[in-house]
């Protein structure tokens, strides 16, 4: 049974720039006990998105749905949020220094943080809890290493800390946003592997959000790529590594150094990931994209199935036959590319497509239409008060 079901989520700001639309119609499950990779650069929106699903966002405009046991998240009161978080969700969020209060013991923060849900837990019983969470996620000498401060631990030492409370109230779903892109390579694969082990030893589903591919390689089941706040492609592992179909999932992929390819350059996905207030027409990704092709720059293409399961899905106009890093699949990307090819516009441009693109445009000009409702609510207000 799926555990968190969003669907159509969408997240904007009103900012004295514009309107910033941080995530636009994303849909994804977490089934119980996999992994979930979001990937992407920054700016991409997968910070935003989890953190809208557990009220973080203060001040946005959101819309959609997020399933999480029987609850929409989107529509919990605060007191409820407070319920969920920590003790059904729980964050490891990039940098433990900043999310360990520097004057406390780290023991006492974690006994905190059982207590502050259960209050019947004695002191006593949380500090034995402690210890034994401590001692879960490998801190050498637990009993006397929780009397610690933050900052008499090493950065892999704190980031173990932050799992242990992530993990204090045994929550069936754990966020984890770039939880090791402040350490060393050596500390990331002890983390990454720390994860793996717990996650197999209790069961806990997990969303993995990095700009780092190799991490996802490492733990991620499912992968969701996302682009100017869009999903570009969801798939199966193996299939975002072995058969990407976005020409943006490649260019990551070719980003990546290998041992294998001494010698050689590395490729970078050219230019910057657009203004979320200002986004290109058509396909985000069109002034990037080296196989752009004339539909591209005036309809934004939506995810689309580029296999026969369904599981392998693909925001791009290009035929699903150019899906892989082959030879083959490549000629068929340039020739559509130089306009040799079958232009994929036709082939994909199926009803259900095109009501999937209307349906955003309505959600677009909904998001439009409510900022404006609270523009001149606040107006009003401002007006009121004055
Ligand atoms: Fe590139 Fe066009 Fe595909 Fe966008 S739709 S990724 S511009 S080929």
């Amino acid at each position: 049974m799926t555990l968190l079901e969003v669907r159509d989520l969408n997240v904007s700001f009103q900012t004295a720039d514009g309107v910033v639309r941080a995530v636009r119609g994303v849909s994804f499950d977490v089934e119980p006990g996999r992994t979930l990779g979001v990937v992407g650069e920054s700016g991409s929106g997968k910070t935003v998105l989890t953190q809208t699903l557990l009220g973080l966002t203060p001040g946005s405009q959101v819309s959609g749905s997020a399933m999480f046991e029987g609850k929409n998240l989107l529509e919990l009161s605060d007191d409820e949020m407070r319920q969920v978080r920590g003790a059904q969700i729980s964050v490891i969020f990039q940098d433990p220094l900043t999310s360990l209060h520097p004057l406390y013991k780290i023991g006492w923060q974690i006994g905190e943080m059982i207590r502050a849900h259960d209050r019947s837990v004695s002191k006593k019983e949380a500090s034995i809890r402690t210890v034994e969470l401590l001692r879960r996620v490998g801190i050498p000498k637990p009993d006397t290493r929780v009397n610690d401060y933050p900052h008499q631990f090493s950065g892999g030492m704190r980031q173990r800390a932050m799992i242990a409370m992530a993990l204090a109230l045994e929550p069936k779903l754990i966020i984890a946003d770039e939880p090791t892109t402040a350490l060393d390579a050596t500390v990331q694969a002890q983390i990454l592997d720390l994860l793996i082990r717990l996650q197999q030893d209790s069961g806990t589903a997990l969303i993995m959000i990095t700009h780092d591919l190799g991490v996802i390689a490492d733990i991620a089941d499912d992968v969701m790529v996302m682009y100017a706040g869009r999903a570009a492609e969801k798939a199966p592992k193996r299939d975002v590594f072995y058969r990407p179909h976005h020409p943006y999932t490649k260019g990551l992929l070719e980003s990546i150094p290998s041992s294998s390819a001494s010698g050689e350059r590395l490729k970078p996905v050219p230019g910057q990931p657009p203004s979320l207030i200002n986004l290109p027409t058509g396909c985000k990704f069109h002034p990037r994209c080296s196989y752009v092709f004339g539909r591209c720059r005036a309809d934004e293409p939506v995810l689309r199935p580029v296999d026969d399961g369904g599981a392998h899905e693909s925001a791009c106009w290009l035929p699903v036959a150019s899906a892989g890093l082959s030879a083959e699949a490549e000629r068929l990307r340039e020739a559509v590319a130089s306009g040799a090819g079958p232009e994929s516009g036709e082939e994909a441009a199926t009803d259900a497509e095109a009501a999937a693109a209307a349906q955003t445009a309505n959600a677009d000009a909904a998001v439009d239409e409510g900022l404006a409702k609270e523009n001149d609510a606040t107006a009003d207000n401002q007006g009121s008060v004055a």
